[in-house]
Parts: structure tokens; sequence; C-alpha cells
């Protein structure tokens, strides 16, 4: 799960969209984008982060 990507982990990732910094969102088991302008959630599966612009969810209202 989430609870196995430590910090130390977390800053050495970034966004392959735009390089900004990762947020960890535990509930969503979501890597988030901290850029406002990009915002991209990547999925995280059995503790893996999927840092793939394909693999993540578009930000914005849901439909
Ligand atoms: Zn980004």
């Amino acid at each position: 799960m989430a609870a196995d990507l430590t910090v130390e982990i977390l800053d050495l990732l970034v966004c392959p969209n735009c390089h900004a910094r990762l947020a960890l969102d535990y509930e969503a088991s979501e890597l988030v984008c901290t850029n406002p302008d990009c915002a991209l959630a990547y999925p995280i599966r059995g503790g893996i982060p999927y840092l793939l612009i394909d693999e993540a969810r578009r930000p914005g209202p849901q439909p």
C-alpha cells in the first residue's frame, strides 16, 4: 500500500509531466503533482507508484 512509500523515496520522485514535486495521497493511493497547473494524480498499485502520464488521472471536475 501507499504506506510503504517513505518520505525519502518521495523526495526522489517528480512529476514526469512538469517535474514538480509529488504529494502522497494516502486515502486515494495516489501521488499528486504539487504544481496546480498540472495536478496530475498518479496511481500507486501494490506499493509501486506508476509515474506515467498515460496512467495519470487528469485533474478537473468529474463528469
Ligand atoms: Zn505535474
